[in-house]
């Protein structure tokens, strides 16, 4: 039997496309780390999107990893922003344990280089869905997109939504090679943490979110506890290289963190980029529609259905599309 209470050195070995468990308990905090390297190069690249989009729909991505990974059974979350940005529609699909898919709707005039995330997405509002099966209900949160970045949108989230003081930390980059192999690829990385001390009313929050205010300014009506204070100024260290860089194990960034405090470290789980389409199920949509629309989407003696998250074409006769044959 392992021995639990085991201590270890962090490990030097990096794990890509996988989500990393922790807990400082000295802190009441527990997380999640994780470094994504082919399956969000993967998503991506096969859209082959302008370098602002895709670092954009990479954090969203990043962002539903941390969420939707502490889903159980066969639950599914769904992160969509619909703003009136150049960058007008987010969706990424996360089905646990591991499937994740994603695409963005964009209009590629109005890109201009330097934009901001808030100017990419414009305003309009962010939603998460939690979709826990057929048995259970289904639960949305909506947040305001107003100019702010997604982790802006995140902390929003999760003080409306679950009042659990949270912190989220974002890195999507293109990491360039030279020799012979794909000239770059993008990685991403993010890390979570909650504060979830026994007694809940330490975790009280103040009304009004400090957001960006410099370290020191104090409009807090509720002071934080100290432990969550230490704990953000901890996380407040984390740089984009360190959520990004391949040679960096997530143990490795853990443990310079929080090695005053211990942090142990739960398996890894790993994440796949994986379309959850299917011939069956675009063949059940069709089913599904009023039988003038099927008959509309005939063209050239065919219909023709292509999948938006991975570009999947489905083609079916008439006949096989449900479409009625006029005499
Ligand atoms: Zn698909």
């Amino acid at each position: 039997m392992a021995d639990q209470s085991s201590v270890r050195a962090p490990s030097a070995v990096p794990v890509d496309d996988a989500v990393l468990p922790f807990e400082v308990s000295a802190l009441d905090v527990r997380g999640r780390l994780t470094k994504m390297g082919p399956a969000l190069d993967d998503i991506l690249t096969r859209h082959d999107y302008p370098p602002q989009v895709g670092k954009l729909l990479g954090e969203a991505i990043v962002l539903t990893t941390l969420l939707g990974s502490s889903l159980k059974f066969n639950g599914r979350f769904i992160l969509q922003t619909q703003t009136n940005g150049p960058v007008s529609l987010l969706i990424v699909d996360f089905v646990a344990p591991d499937r994740l898919r994603a695409y963005a709707r964009f209009d590629k005039l109005r890109l201009q280089p330097g934009m901001t995330t808030g100017e990419l997405l414009g305003h309009g509002h962010l939603a998460m869905t939690i979709d826990q099966g057929p048995d259970m209900s289904r639960y949305q949160g909506l947040v305001a997109l107003q100019g702010g970045t997604l982790e802006d949108a995140a902390h929003e989230y999760f003080l409306r939504s679950e009042q659990i003081p949270t912190r989220v930390r974002l890195a999507v980059g293109e990491e360039f090679r030279g020799g012979d192999g794909p000239k770059h690829r993008w990685r991403g990385g993010g890390t979570l943490i909650q504060f979830l001390p026994k007694a809940p009313e330490r975790a009280k929050q103040a009304d009004l979110h400090p957001g960006d205010a410099p370290e020191g300014s104090e409009l807090h009506t509720v002071p934080d506890d100290d432990a969550w204070t230490e704990s953000q100024s901890l996380f407040a260290t984390i740089e984009d290289v360190e959520l990004i860089d391949p040679d960096l194990s997530g143990e490795r960034l853990l443990f310079r963190l929080f090695h005053e405090r211990g942090v142990r470290v739960f398996p890894n789980q790993p994440i796949q980029a994986s379309c959850t389409c299917s011939r069956e199920a675009v063949a059940g949509m069709l089913a599904s529609f009023e039988p003038q629309d099927r008959a509309d989407m005939v063209e050239n003696g065919k219909v023709v259905v292509t999948c938006e998250f991975c570009s999947s074409s489905y083609e079916f006769t008439p006949e096989e599309a449900g479409v009625e044959q006029d005499a």
